[in-house]
């Protein structure tokens, strides 16, 4: 892990502070998460028509990734011979950097000078399109919302919809200034010129470039393919068009067979974006036939471990189950008050909070664990059941074991310890904080100042507690 990648990871809570002043940012979350729950809601109660439920998909999800996750070495050796008998070359990767020098080098084989791309997560964690781009390699990144952060110069900030925090007017004055014409003024009705425009754009480069880069939401071991599932056609013309493909993706994204594939994709686009089936469901396998007039001559899978192999049997292997649908932060209050940037490295949201720490390190991102209220919504809407609460309960055990919390926090646990091991001083104590709460509260009835804890009403006011502890009312309650 470089020091630029710990770097990312650190900070948190200054890049939320200026996340959460960011008035047209907040805006624009505003906007998109009732888009993104009301979908799921509506795409999971589609399934009564199947005769299908939520619960026992769920379930079954669940298994199919368990089973992949108990016998992974099993599945990818599966995999590679199959893939390898289809005609495609596997590589293996520890880390980014290996990733990086694995395609540079292919590109470099094959005399690239361009690659077009299509939405890859990974290729983010080795920070590809840099390595490519020293190369003298140009990366295009050909999703929608991945061209737009790519003109911006930003990284997405989303898993499945990674300009989601750009304005329509943001990404106008984006295709203006690269597309070398005036800004014009836009309303939603131009949004599909606005696609047209990107689409004419990106066509030139399909037709011109030599590599595609994709990365895959599954690798089906019986049948050796990649699975992409994506709602725009940039995906097919990525892994057809080029003379070479390479699939860049984690190892955890294997499957056992097409039937668990079927199962698993009843629930990804609902979850995603709430849809029954996604626009493109396509099946990769191997390369272009001798009677076949489209698809690569050379494929290549980077199957790439960057801290995964290592989850694997730990707490958290339950992380591995992951089919990065976005349910978790499309549903998480404190992603949609501080949009994704704010989590710094490649995954935001709460599978960003439990992945970050194990990926780039427990020390290297200390307040991600702390980001997230408690609610569980993440946890009641991931699919296959990852308790992402407990996993962050878990990296919060495991700084406080290695003493990487701060002296004054780890006091107060201490001092509160103690004061819980005795019951009478407990209610002593609580009933005069109980009053001291009660006492900062202004005429207004709200507590603007708290003493000891000014950051909790830095942004907010808080609403005053009733002056008893628990037991007193809870007492007066019984006495009633
Ligand atoms: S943790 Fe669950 S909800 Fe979040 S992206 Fe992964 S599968 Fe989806």
């Amino acid at each position: 892990m470089t020091a630029a990648v710990r770097s990312q990871a650190m900070f948190f809570q200054a890049r939320a502070a200026r996340q959460a002043r960011d008035s047209g940012l907040q805006k624009t979350l505003e906007k998109a998460r009732p888009l993104f729950v009301g979908k799921r809601a509506k795409g999971l109660a589609g399934l009564a028509d199947d005769g299908l439920d939520f619960a026992g998909l769920r379930a079954a999800c669940e298994a199919i990734r368990r089973r992949v996750v108990d016998d992974l070495d099993v599945w990818l050796e599966l995999f590679e011979a199959r893939a390898t008998a289809g005609g495609a070359e596997v590589l293996w990767a520890r880390d980014g950097d290996e990733v990086a020098r694995l395609v540079v080098d292919i590109a470099q084989r094959h005399g690239v000078t361009k690659a077009v791309k299509s939405k890859s997560m990974l290729s983010e964690e080795a920070r590809l399109n840099e390595a490519l781009a020293a190369a003298g390699i140009r990366p295009v990144e050909t999703d929608l919302g991945e061209y737009i952060v790519q003109l911006a110069g930003e990284a997405p900030s989303h898993i499945i919809a990674p300009a989601v925090h750009k304005t329509l007017a943001e990404v106008e004055a984006l295709f203006a200034q690269h597309h070398e014409r005036p800004v014009q003024a836009r309303t939603a009705a131009d949004i599909p010129a606005l696609a047209a425009e990107a689409r004419a754009v990106l066509r030139q480069h399909f037709l011109s470039a030599e590599m595609g880069i994709s990365g895959a939401n599954f690798l089906i071991a019986e049948s050796g393919s990649a699975a992409l599932v994506t709602n725009e056609g940039n995906g097919r013309m990525v892994t057809t068009l080029p003379r070479v493909h390479v699939v860049v993706t984690g190892i955890e994204k294997i499957v056992p067979t097409l039937d668990d594939f079927a199962t698993l994709m009843r629930l990804l686009p609902r979850s995603a974006t709430g849809q029954g089936i996604s626009n493109y469901v396509s099946l990769l396998t191997g390369t272009r036939g001798a009677d076949e007039r489209e698809g690569p001559e050379k494929t290549v899978f980077i199957l790439v471990d960057n801290g995964r192999a290592a989850l694997a049997g730990s707490d958290f292997a339950a992380m591995l189950r992951c089919i990065r649908c976005g349910a978790c932060m499309n549903h998480c209050p404190v992603y949609f008050s501080l949009g994704g940037h704010a989590y710094g490295w490649v995954y935001p949201g709460p599978m960003g909070s439990v992945l970050t720490p194990l990926f780039t390190g427990i020390e290297n991102a200390l307040d991600l664990p702390h980001a997230s209220t408690g609610c569980n919504q993440c946890g009641s809407v991931c699919p296959v059941n990852i308790p992402l609460p407990a996993l962050m309960h878990r990296l919060r055990e495991m700084q406080h074991e290695r003493g990487l919390r701060p002296w004054r926090e780890r006091l107060a646990l201490r001092a509160w310890a103690w004061l819980a091991a005795r019951p009478g001083l407990y209610r002593w104590a609580t009933r005069r904080a109980a009053r001291y709460l009660r006492w900062l509260t202004d005429e207004s009835g709200r507590i603007r100042v708290l003493g000891l804890a000014p950051e909790w009403t830095a942004g907010r006011d808080l609403a005053p507690p009733p002056g008893r502890t628990f037991h007193e009312l809870y007492a007066a309650r019984k006495r009633a």
